[in-house]
């Protein structure tokens, strides 16, 4: 299904601006027979596609097309259930990772739901790196671009809600001020920036040279400055800037990590799960990140509190252990079609540990921002939506 669920405030980056949350969403209804007969499920998905091919090449309706015509159809005659499934059956087409993301999720969802197990759970079990699970994540909160004043009034409400961590979003030439003025008010506070690649024109050495200068502000790290495509770039940057260099948009595969990891292109990745193709795959890029010893994060991409309560359960992996894009529901939205997810003390968010994703859909606000409802069901399955 397709919604569009307003934003509080519009949410600015170099990929566009957001005013409402377009987003392709997956529901999944299994049947699976138990000892005791047969059992419905019933999973969510989200798919991170922005409206616009800016970010990644996909967009929401270009993902609606290619789950319509090539996903579901795969799937359904594949009559399997099992989330693991879903990216092997899925790898015959290349791309469309966070599309393929949404599908897998749903049914993981429907799967765990079913077990009474929690996602933070099953994404525990897949990982090979030791170490607890956290029960609560620290909360970060992304502030887009916008005029100076208008930064700085927006981290002063987010820290005065307990937020300690925040990324700016910056762009060539305003990072030096901008930086400066956050640290002198706020010397406590966790920076990060994210440049969504807007330094990619003017190449490595230039690059370095207006970034280099914001380690005299204790800048944890900066994201992604060069093209995706450019990690020989970003390794020559990395080599000239203090500052570390941390990969988005760069990171889309295993092996693009690999090779990233590899070049010395980034000291700390940014792992999101649909730019990846699912959370098991966000699984495995922990994993590959923590036996390098390169810490990550969980980045967001304005998701609904379905696919922030799956991020919160990532997030809580052993390695991830810098604070990420996981902010509450109300930092987008005023109504949320899930949870709604809230801070669960200064600065932190609980993992959820109920079934599943362990959220419930509002479904007076999921079919509010409604658009577009399809439904196909296997064949002898409920022909109608249930
Ligand atoms: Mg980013």
């Amino acid at each position: 299904m397709r919604v569009s669920v307003p934003l509080e405030r519009p949410w600015a980056s170099a990929a566009g601006t957001l005013t409402r949350r377009e987003s392709m969403l997956v529901r999944a209804v299994t049947r699976t027979r138990q000892a005791d007969g047969w059992v419905e499920g019933e999973g969510w998905g989200e798919c991170a596609a922005l409206p616009w091919p800016s970010y990644t090449a996909e967009y929401t309706d270009g993902a609606l097309a290619v789950a319509e015509q090539f996903f579901v159809p795969r799937l359904l005659a594949l009559g399997t259930h099992d989330g693991r499934s879903v990216a092997p059956a899925l790898a015959w087409a290349q791309g469309h990772n966070m599309a393929k993301a949404a599908f897998e999720m749903a049914l993981l969802d429907a799967e765990l739901r079913g077990q009474r197990r929690s996602f933070a759970s099953e994404l525990k079990r897949v990982s090979t790196i030791e170490g607890d699970m956290a029960g609560t994540v620290p909360a970060g909160v992304a502030i887009g671009l916008g005029p100076l004043n208008q930064v700085l009034r927006e981290v002063e409400e987010f820290v005065a809600q307990g937020y300690r961590r925040v990324k700016l979003k910056v762009d060539p030439g305003r990072e030096a001020t901008l930086v400066e003025t956050v640290r002198r008010r706020w010397p406590e506070l966790v920076v990060m920036v994210d440049a969504n690649g807007a330094y990619a024109d003017l190449g490595a050495e230039k690059a370095a040279e207006l970034l280099g200068p914001l380690a005299l502000w204790s800048v944890a790290c900066v994201e992604q400055p060069l093209a995706p495509q450019d990690l020989w770039g970003h390794a020559e940057l990395a080599r000239r800037c203090p500052v570390p260099i941390c990969l988005d948009e760069s990171v889309w595969s295993l092996p693009a990590l690999q090779l990233a990891l590899r070049l010395g292109a980034c000291s700390v990745v940014n792992i999101k799960a649909g730019r990846l193709g699912g959370y098991l795959a966000a699984v495995a890029a922990h994993d590959l990140c923590a036996a390098g010893g390169v810490p990550v994060w969980c980045g967001g991409m304005v998701e609904t509190g379905l696919g922030r309560a799956a991020n919160t359960a990532l997030a809580a992996l052993p390695n991830f252990s810098l604070p990420g894009d996981i902010s509450a529901s109300s930092r987008f939205f005023g109504t949320d079609i899930a949870g709604p997810v809230e801070l669960s003390g200064p600065g932190t968010i609980a993992v959820p540990g109920g079934p599943g994703l362990g959220v419930e859909v509002n479904s007076a606000a999921l079919q509010r921002f409604t658009t577009r409802r399809s439904w196909y069901a296997a064949a002898g399955a409920l022909k109608k939506s249930p």
